[in-house]
């Protein structure tokens, strides 16, 4: 399927569970789509992919999209966001297998 049809699917699952989080890649709602969980500390993980999106990236392409939920992060807690680095260094840290 192609991530356009995939993201038309998406948004309707943004309007049907309205109010979830949704992979930043092809807009599919958590309660749709499994999430691929990136641990940037022990016990500190990050979601902003899908399982299938992450596999379909390397953790070069993931970047951005862990840098957009950073972001989102540093408008919501300001005060106690990690550095990015953190994260930088556990999504370049990944390869392309899943856990
Ligand atoms: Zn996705």
């Amino acid at each position: 399927m192609s991530l356009t049809l995939r993201r038309l699917i998406g948004i309707y699952t943004i309007f049907r569970y309205f109010g979830y989080s949704y992979c930043g890649r092809c807009w599919h709602t958590w309660p749709t789509v499994e999430s691929h969980s990136t641990e940037w500390k022990p016990g500190h993980g990050c979601f902003p992919l899908c399982e299938q999106c992450w596999q379909e990236l390397t953790p070069e392409t993931r970047l951005p999209y862990y840098e957009s939920l950073y972001n989102q992060w540093l408008k919501d807690l300001p005060s106690n966001t990690p550095p990015f680095e953190d994260i930088k260094a556990a999504v370049l840290a990944e390869g392309g297998e899943s856990k």
